[in-house]
């Protein structure tokens, strides 16, 4: 399991620090800095999606909340599995962070939260709950 460390906040100035982070096999580049978000595996670089997918795919959806501050119209808030709290700590709290053109992520250090304006994608992220 990888280990959280401090981050320091977003902020103008803030200085890039690009680190791999690894949760089991998949790492993660989460720069709240700039917004870099990058993926990997262990055969190099992964398809953003397919990141999402191996760090948060097996999170319990909360529901639908208010977009206030999100740049997409949708979001969808997660609560990590049981012993998966981890691979929430890979990410900088309180900023959104671009995945596609039609998925942002953030965490509020407890809280996956997921922003699309693609109503399509809801329905995907929410099938099965
Ligand atoms: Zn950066």
């Amino acid at each position: 399991m990888a280990t959280n460390e401090s981050h320091t906040p977003a902020a103008l100035g803030t200085e890039c620090r690009h680190r791999v982070r690894f949760s089991g096999r998949t790492g993660v580049v989460a720069c709240a800095a700039c917004g870099l978000l990058e993926f990997f595996g262990a055969a190099g670089p992964l398809d953003p999606a397919e990141g999402v997918a191996a760090l948060f795919g097996n999170y319990d959806l909360i529901g639908k909340v208010p977009a206030v501050g999100a740049p997409a119209a949708q979001v969808l808030a997660y609560r990590p599995a049981r012993g998966r709290k981890a691979t929430l700590s890979l990410l900088p709290v309180g900023c959104w962070m671009r995945v596609s053109d039609e998925l942002w992520l953030a965490s509020d250090g407890s809280v996956l939260l997921l922003a699309t304006p693609n109503r399509l994608m809801v329905d995907n992220l929410t099938r099965g709950a």
